[in-house]
């Protein structure tokens, strides 16, 4: 079913960059023989699975949607690859993306722009587009997508899908293609809060390969959604923007006791009127529902972007130093010396923002700069955590929009500058390392999905996922 419904719409949404139907059907061949065998099947057995491309699968192709990886096919399965394997998925195609994940809108994809299934002239948002778009589209049942500064939420709240960012090292990053290493993480992208806790139950927990993954026990958060004295035996489309549980739960018990904090400086300036009364409406669902609501305050959110990009163009300099031309990927021709050859391979390789970023990246490491520029931001970095470490004193999670606008026309922001501001409620998350998930919340009067952002504390994934279920 998923791959005629992909057959149908993918020539107007574009979220593959590959697909392999012959390898999909032999995979869910093999899920069907272990049912007929009476073999214990895993949680997600025979469920196709969509992967960004920048997360390795043993044999198909990895491109991070770049020249410069353009005929790649990986050697080896990312750790969630192999989880996602063994929890008897169906690994089905690479999804675009902005390249190398720079972006906010897959528009710097070098393969193919993708296209917003609710709106097909506007953008799926970025840079994990494809999976958004993917999921929105019914082309997989679920993808994993991966957010450095809200690449798996930003497109998830323009797409109206699920996205969920967790904590910094629950999820091992070995076999996905570092952009700025200290805070990339891999996520789902879902239709509902219930299979965000499945996939991530699936890929979640400790690794050695990925030396910042982290030591912790795994609950079963799927079961922790349907916590003590609750009986919601059913759940609701995404879709439906909320409310829908509630009528399967006397008023007030969904979240009774819980305290959620509405950050004033991510209602300021610059937030579309349709998205901030969606929140609103949000914010007042959950009064109703028993969680007590309190302003807190984030003070140094107004330095997130400087910082983010800082710190991402750093990091990114360094991990992208390894496209050398001699190793692997795009290798230029009629090169006179090494030398030539690896600034030829580069300029042919790398699309214009990547090169801004590497450009960027490199200037604020310079030595003379480093401390003006990298050090500098570490040190911001450690405020915008505590201020978020403060805020958790007096409320369990914070509930924010994801985005400050509803998806733009593709082509509309060619200015970086611009783009670079679509990530101002979500970066906080990857500066601080803390678990944020984002939910449909109704739509626009234009019909565009918006999207709400619960951040939670860290390595409380279960509780992040119980709050945003009881809003389903
Ligand atoms: N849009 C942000 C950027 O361009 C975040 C991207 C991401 O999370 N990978 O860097």
């Amino acid at each position: 079913a998923v791959i005629e419904r992909t057959r149908a719409v993918e020539p107007q949404v574009r979220a593959f960059n590959s697909r392999d139907e012959e390898d999909a059907l032999a995979q869910a061949a093999r899920s069907d023989a272990r049912r007929a065998a009476g073999q214990v099947l895993g949680p997600l057995d025979g469920i196709p699975i969509g992967l960004k491309d920048v997360i390795a699968v043993r044999d198909q192709p990895l491109t991070a949607s770049s020249r410069m990886l353009a005929n790649f096919v990986s050697p080896y399965d990312a750790t969630v690859a192999e989880r996602l394997k063994n929890a008897g998925a169906v690994l089905w195609g690479r999804l675009n993306l902005d390249e190398f994940a720079m972006g906010s809108s897959t528009e710097n994809s070098a393969t193919q722009t993708t296209h917003n299934p609710w709106d097909l002239t506007r953008v799926p948002g970025g840079s994990s587009g494809g999976s958004a778009a993917a999921v929105a589209a019914g082309e997989a049942i679920a993808a994993l997508g991966s957010d450095t500064g809200g690449s798996i939420r930003q497109p998830a709240a323009l797409c109206g899908v699920v996205g969920l960012k967790p904590s910094y090292g629950l999820v091992s990053r070995y076999g996905l293609i570092a952009f700025a290493s200290s805070l990339d993480q891999i996520g789902p992208f879902t239709r509902s809060v219930e299979d965000a806790a499945l996939l991530l139950q699936a890929i979640a927990g400790h690794d050695e390969r990925d030396s910042t993954s982290f030591k912790t026990a795994i609950p079963d958060y799927r079961a922790a959604l349907f916590g003590a004295g609750e009986t919601l035996g059913q759940r609701s489309p995404a879709s439906s923007g909320g409310a829908a549980n509630a009528a399967l739960a006397p008023a007030g018990a969904l979240c009774a006791g819980r305290r959620l904090g509405v950050p004033k400086e991510y209602f300021g300036e610059g937030i579309d009127p349709e998205v901030a009364a969606a929140v609103e409406a949000a914010i007042a669902f959950y009064r109703e529902q028993g969680c007590e609501i309190v302003e807190v305050s984030l003070p140094h959110t107004r330095y997130c972007l400087d910082v983010y990009y800082v710190l991402a163009t750093a990091e990114a300099s360094s991990n992208l130093a390894r496209y050398d031309g001699i190793r692997y990927g795009h290798r230029a021709q009629g090169a006179r010396d090494i030398i030539d050859l690896y600034f030829k391979s580069r300029a042919e390789g790398f699309g214009e923002e990547v090169k801004r970023r590497i450009i960027l990246g490199t200037y604020v490491l310079s030595s003379g700069y480093y401390d003006a520029y990298y050090l500098r931001a570490q040190k911001v970095r450690r405020l915008v955590t505590q201020d978020f470490l403060k805020a958790y004193e007096q409320v369990d999670a914070l509930i924010t929009p994801t985005v400050p606008a509803p998806a733009f026309e593709i082509g509309a922001k060619a200015d970086p500058l611009a783009l670079y501001l679509c990530d101002i409620y979500t970066i906080g998350a990857n500066l601080a390392g803390l678990p944020a998930i984002s939910l449909p919340c109704g739509f626009t009067s234009s019909g565009l999905p918006i999207g709400l952002q619960l951040i939670g504390q860290a390595f409380a994934e279960a509780d992040l996922l119980k709050i945003a279920h009881a809003y389903e």
